[in-house]
């Protein structure tokens, strides 16, 4: 089996009846290029940049962080690279950053919020962002957005940072894609609002599975309620989807649930244009995608949205697709 997916390295992923899906990785640090390229992946998804910052006394400087983007950039050759700002907070903290305790770390002051609010720091990852794309394909990504406002505030700041390097006679390229994380249910449920005004989405279903069910990711005894499959989501990132197709964006989804066997019928029925996964997944679900018919896949999609239960869904997938 290794072998025949060995095979498909080099090669677009397409369904059989010839619909081209693309397979992206997810990365942490530039040293995880490799691994992308020799799993043949077609971009990177999601660029988690928070180890850029954790594991150290102070901030990285726009010089190491511009020096960090660039490598991944030009190591991909021009593939897109999906770089999402700064998400702190919540399980990840910055102890130089001396932010005080919270009740609730993954309901509080993390992500775009501490971005918008912490300026300085946001624009100096901006700017390195900015200098860097034009060693490749570079899309940004904003995380955490609940409101319409948030994706504005961090688009305009964007852009005040793209003006002022312009002015300073700095290279910056200039179709730069800018989407948001659907990972709040909020978000999800307005996407046809947030579809008019952002290049693309990424679902983050590791968060908005745990937002929309009222279960945290990292609780054993919850974690029943943690289900990918129950259609209260299903139905969230349909309507992602379609409200996204409605004016002509691009959607990926770049949370685990993109590269289960069994999640893939479903996202391939519901149109998802994208999926980003762990670069070691990739060939698997090359293969899998190969197999599957676009066309076939996307007759379920009523039915499978009308189910009341994840068991439900998951027993309907395993027989259709003879999954186990
Ligand atoms: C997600 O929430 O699905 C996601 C991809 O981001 P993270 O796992 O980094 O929160
Ligand atoms: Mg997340």
């Amino acid at each position: 089996q290794k072998a025949e997916w060995a095979k498909l390295v080099n090669e677009p992923t397409m369904t059989s009846d010839g619909h081209h899906v693309e397979l992206a990785a997810n990365i942490g640090t530039p040293n995880d290029v490799e691994g992308v390229l020799n799993n043949g992946a077609e971009g990177i998804g999601l660029y988690r940049t928070e180890f850029l910052y954790m594991g150290r006394e102070q901030l990285p400087t726009e010089e190491e962080q511009f020096e960090a983007y660039k490598t991944v950039l030009e190591r991909m050759e021009g593939k897109p690279v999906v770089v999402r700002t700064l998400d702190i907070g919540g399980d990840k903290e910055l102890p130089y950053l001396d932010l005080p305790k919270e009740m609730n770390p993954f309901l509080g002051f993390r992500a775009i919020r501490l971005c918008l609010d912490m300026q300085d720091m946001f624009r100096t990852q901006l700017r390195a962002l900015l200098r860097a794309s034009v060693y490749g394909n570079l899309k940004i990504m904003f995380p955490m957005i609940a409101t319409l406002d948030e994706f504005r505030q961090a688009k305009a700041i964007l852009l005040e940072e793209k003006e002022k390097l312009i002015a300073e006679g700095i290279a910056v390229s200039d179709d730069i894609e800018v989407g948001m994380m659907v990972e709040i249910p909020a978000a999800a449920v307005l996407a046809d609002q947030f579809a008019k005004e952002v290049d693309f989405f990424s679902i983050g279903t590791n968060d908005l599975i745990q937002y929309t069910m009222a279960a945290d990711r990292m609780n054993e005894r919850v974690s029943y309620l943690y289900q990918p499959y129950n259609p209260a989501i299903l139905r969230l990132i349909s309507n992602v989807i379609d409200a996204a197709h409605k004016e002509g964006k691009w959607v990926g989804m770049c949370g685990e649930m993109a590269g289960e066997e069994l999640a893939v019928p479903i996202l391939l029925a519901f149109g998802l244009d994208e999926f980003s996964m762990s670069a070691t997944s990739i060939l698997r679900v090359r293969s899998q995608l190969k197999k599957l018919s676009k066309q076939e896949a996307s007759r379920l999609k009523e039915q499978i949205l009308a189910m009341g239960t994840a068991e439900e869904v998951v027993n309907f997938v395993k027989k259709t697709f003879d999954l186990n």
